[in-house]
């Protein structure tokens, strides 16, 4: 992530990028340890799916199927490489000065930036933009720093992490065990309380319930107390003793590698802000800013995940930027719109969705105002593969008393993250149920269920599919 520094010349002005930690190449986490080489893995396990699928097509094949782990992290870190060099391309000709440095504000309208070899260079600027993002947490409990890794490291670990333990369950844990589920390895995830918080539940619940049936081990309300090491090795094997969150039981289990995922710290903290005023949630270590992304201090603005009560996710993140870039020096006004952002879990079964979890639209509108449209469905695609028909699962949650407006969406399915896409541009545009009851599908694909759904939660019908 990056702090930029805007300074006038001999009246042209010019953009300075200054990358807080020198550690992490051009785009971020999202590039480099997130978004990117998390969706190249999902769709390593994907392919994995599919030749499993295959043969049911009748694809015969003899030779053994196996997966080569440092195959695909070369090619992966390969592509990243790619992205960092044409982002490094792409500031060139808008002629950004790259500066890779650790920045912090020494005073007011002036920070100190030091490169990897200890070098220090001053910069002044008019404006500044923070956009450092977060960093994965570790739990601080013994042998967690020296034992365990988290999501940073696991793109690019160098050997096949064997049996993992994924501590966490949210998007990160839940992903991660996924992808390594599918790429044949045995997982178990560590689940302190529930799944995806904050994300509607019955989802979240069929989203768990979809990696169960791919072999996905689930060690519920129980939390890591100590990681020490049995043997050293590549991977090597290391000995996990967890305490229930409910009582006085512990269990103890033994892992090749244990992945933490258990949320991200702002990197708001040690960049000086302090030093210029500028204010740092005490709670969240996040920063609050109006609907400008503007911070307390009046020339400093802030864009992307180290934001107070914003999404954490990097169109987000890009969209509020461009839109900053445009209002500071393009003379426009439009204000980033935070309502109804989609966004998806890239389990191997995709979940997308868009506006209210059941559970949320429960709290903001009366319960007799919602009405539920839900369906099981099965991909045409998973017949002949003889794959489960009561495990993909359409809901959209509606406002009767405003026309019916769709108010949540969502989708657990192959390729959600698609489907999400079209509908979210669909409910900024003020989706109601009777314009998806107007729409004409396209046969055979999953999103057409959402202009067949019929069955209301209240009614209680029976949505399973039949067949197989
Ligand atoms: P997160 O959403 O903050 O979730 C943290 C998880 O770790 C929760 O399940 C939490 O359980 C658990 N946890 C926290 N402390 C724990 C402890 N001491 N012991 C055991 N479990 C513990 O973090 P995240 O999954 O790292 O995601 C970070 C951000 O990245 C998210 O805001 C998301 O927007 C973004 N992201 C987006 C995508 C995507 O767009 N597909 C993918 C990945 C990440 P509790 O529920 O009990 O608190």
């Amino acid at each position: 992530m990056s702090i930029t520094k805007e300074h006038c010349a001999k009246g042209k002005s010019s953009t300075t990028r200054v990358s807080q930690h020198f550690c992490q190449s051009l785009g971020g986490t999202c590039v480099n340890v997130g978004c990117i080489p998390k969706k190249l893995m999902h769709q390593a396990a994907l392919l994995g799916q599919a030749l499993i699928d295959s043969r049911k097509f009748g694809w015969e094949y003899s030779h053994q199927v196996k997966h080569n782990w440092e195959t695909m992290t070369e090619a992966i870190q390969n592509h990243v490489g790619s992205l960092n060099w044409g982002y490094r391309q792409a500031l060139r000709e808008k002629a950004v000065a790259y500066v890779n440095s650790y920045a912090e504000f020494v005073e007011h309208h002036k920070i100190k930036a030091t490169n990897g070899k200890g070098q220090e260079t001053y910069y002044t600027a008019a404006k500044f933009v923070i956009a450092t993002g977060e960093r994965p947490r570790y739990l601080g409990i013994q042998g967690d720093k020296e034992y365990c890794i988290t999501s940073d490291d696991l793109f690019s670990l160098p050997y096949c992490p064997g049996a993992t333990l994924v501590v966490g369950a949210s998007y990160v844990a839940l992903e991660c065990a996924g992808f390594l589920a599918g790429l044949g390895l045995a997982v178990t995830v560590m689940v302190r309380s529930v799944l995806l918080r904050g994300f509607d539940q019955e989802m979240a619940e069929r989203v768990g319930a979809s990696l169960q049936q791919l072999g996905v081990r689930f060690l519920r309300k129980f939390v890591p107390v100590e990681v020490q090491q049995l043997e050293k090795g590549s991977p090597g094997r290391l000995k996990v003793v967890a305490k229930s969150t409910e009582g006085a039981e512990t269990v103890e289990g033994v892992y090749n590698t244990v992945l933490l995922a258990v949320g991200r710290d702002s990197s708001a903290r040690n960049i000086g802000l302090e030093k210029i005023g500028v204010r740092v949630s005490e709670k969240t270590g996040r920063i609050p800013v109006n609907d400008v992304e503007q911070t307390s201090v009046p020339y400093v603005y802030a864009v992307g995940d180290i934001l107070e009560g914003r999404p954490a996710l990097t169109p987000v993140a890009v969209q509020a930027g461009k839109l900053l870039a445009r209002r500071l020096f393009g003379g426009r006004l439009e204000k980033c719109d935070y309502v109804n952002v989609p966004t998806v879990v890239f389990t191997p079964l995709e979940y997308g969705c868009c506006g209210y979890s059941e559970e949320k639209a429960a709290q903001v509108y009366q319960k007799e105002s919602l009405e539920v449209y839900h369906t099981l469905f099965w991909p045409v695609e998973w017949t002949v593969a003889c794959r489960d028909n009561n495990t993909c699962y359409a809901k959209i949650i509606c406002n009767k008393f405003d026309n019916d407006r769709v108010i949540g969406f969502h989708i657990l399915g192959p390729n959600a993250g698609e489907i999400t896409q079209g509908f979210a541009a669909a409910m900024k545009c003020g989706l109601t149920k009777q314009l998806l009851d107007d729409t004409i599908g396209i046969h055979p694909t999953c999103g057409e269920v959402f202009t067949t759904l019929e069955v209301t939660k209240s009614a209680g019908l029976d949505v399973a599919q039949k067949g197989c």
